[in-house]
C-alpha cells in the first residue's frame, strides 16, 4: 500500500500553478489498469454525441483540468482535505467514440467497469448528460442505487426525433427501465425552464422521484431541501450527479442547455456539504460546453464543485474504511 503522501497533489507553493502538464488539481495521473491502492479517481469522458442542440462537451475534460490546477487542499468552509482522506488519482479519458452513439456508451461503461472493479470511487467529468448512463452500467449493475440530481432539466425524456431513445435528455429513463435507479430514492433539484410536453416530469413522479422545481428551491432553502432529500435517499448507495446548467447561468454560461433562474454557486456549494454523511458511491460533474464558455467562468465554477463533491465523495471513502 503506498503512502497518503504519493498521492497529494503538486503544491502552488512548489510548481506554479500555471506550469505543468495539467491533471485534474495536479494530483498524480495513474492509468486505470496500473490504479491499486487508488480510492477515487478522476475519469474524463469527452462525449457529447447525446448532445440535442448546442454541442461542445466533448470538450470539457480537457478544460476542467486545465481550471483544476487552481485547487488547493483544504476545503475552509467545513475543514476537510480530501487528498488526505483518501487517495485520489487522475485516471485519464475514457475511451469514446464520436462518431457513434451506441458504441460510444460501451467503450464509456468498459472503461468504467474497469474503474469500479478495482474499488475506486468514480468522479466522472463530462461530457454531456449520457455520460451518466454508462457510469451506472458499471456502477450499478449488482443493486440499484438512489440519487441526488442537480440539473434545470429531469433527463427523464422518453425519445427524441421520432424514437431515438440514447441522448443527454433520455438517460434516466434508461437506467430506470435497466433497473440501475431505485426511483423512490431519487431526488431532483433545481428543474425549470420551458418544457415540451410534461411527460417526463409526470412519468417520474408516478415512479416516485422526488422532484424540487428551482421555485421551491427557493422559497424552502438549501437546507430545508437537503433536510428531505437526505431522508428520501436514507442509508443506501447514493450516486450524485451534477448538471453544471442547474446553476444560473449568470454563474455557468458555457453549457448547452442554459435556463435562467437557476441555482447560484453558494447554494450549490451548501447543498453539496450537505451530502456529508450519505453513502456516496460516485459522482460526476456534466455538461461543461468551453465552446459556449469564452470566458471561462463555467469551468472554474464547475472545478470548484467538483472540489465540494470530492470532499463529501472523501469521507464517504473514509467511513467505509473505517
Ligand atoms: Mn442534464
Ligand atoms: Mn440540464
Amino acid at each position: 500500500m503506498s503512502s497518503i503522501r504519493s498521492f497529494l497533489p503538486v503544491s502552488g507553493m512548489e510548481l506554479p500553478r500555471f506550469a505543468g502538464i495539467p491533471t485534474f488539481a495536479r494530483l498524480p495521473w495513474i492509468p486505470v489498469e496500473e490504479a491499486r491502492d487508488v480510492q477515487i479517481g478522476i475519469v474524463g469522458i469527452p462525449m457529447d454525441v447525446g448532445t440535442t442542440n448546442r454541442p461542445g462537451a466533448r470538450h470539457g475534460p480537457r478544460q476542467l483540468r486545465d481550471a483544476s490546477t487552481q485547487i488547493r487542499l483544504i476545503n475552509q468552509a467545513t475543514g476537510v482535505r480530501p487528498f488526505h482522506l483518501a487517495r485520489c488519482a487522475d485516471l485519464g479519458d475514457s475511451p469514446v467514440n464520436p462518431a457513434d452513439v451506441r458504441d460510444c456508451l460501451e467503450r464509456i461503461e468498459g472503461f468504467l467497469r474497469k474503474v469500479v472493479e478495482r474499488g475506486i470511487v468514480p468522479m466522472s467529468l463530462g461530457g454531456d448528460h449520457l455520460v451518466s448512463l454508462p457510469i451506472l452500467r458499471a456502477l450499478a449493475r449488482e443493486r440499484p442505487v438512489g440519487m441526488i440530481h442537480f440539473d434545470a432539466h429531469t433527463d427523464f425524456y422518453d425519445s427524441y426525433f421520432g424514437g431515438f431513445r440514447y441522448t443527454h435528455g433520455t438517460p434516466f429513463r434508461r437506467a430506470a427501465e435497466e433497473g440501475l435507479l431505485d426511483l423512490r430514492r431519487v431526488v431532483q433539484i433545481g428543474i425549470r425552464g420551458s418544457a415540451y410536453d410534461g411527460e417526463d416530469v409526470a412519468w417520474a413522479r408516478a415512479q416516485g422521484v422526488r422532484i424540487v422545481f428551482v421555485e421551491e428551491l427557493a422559497d424552502r432553502g438549501p437546507e430545508a431541501v437537503m433536510a428531505e432529500a437526505r431522508a428520501i435517499v436514507g442509508d443506501g448507495p447514493v450516486y450524485v450527479s451534477f448538471d453544471i446548467d442547474g446553476l444560473d447561468p449568470a454563474f455557468a454560461p458555457g453549457t448547452g442547455t442554459p435556463e435562467i433562474g437557476g441555482i447560484t454557486t453558494r447554494e450549490a456549494q451548501r447543498m453539496i456539504r450537505a451530502l456529508d454523511g450519505l453513502d456516496l458511491v460516485g459522482a460526476d460533474l456534466v455538461e461543461v460546453s468551453p465552446p459556449f464558455d469564452p470566458s471561462g467562468l463555467t469551468a472554474w465554477t464547475a472545478v470548484n464543485l467538483i472540489f465540494e463533491l470530492l470532499c463529501v465523495l472523501a469521507r464517504a471513502v473514509e467511513r467505509r474504511a473505517r
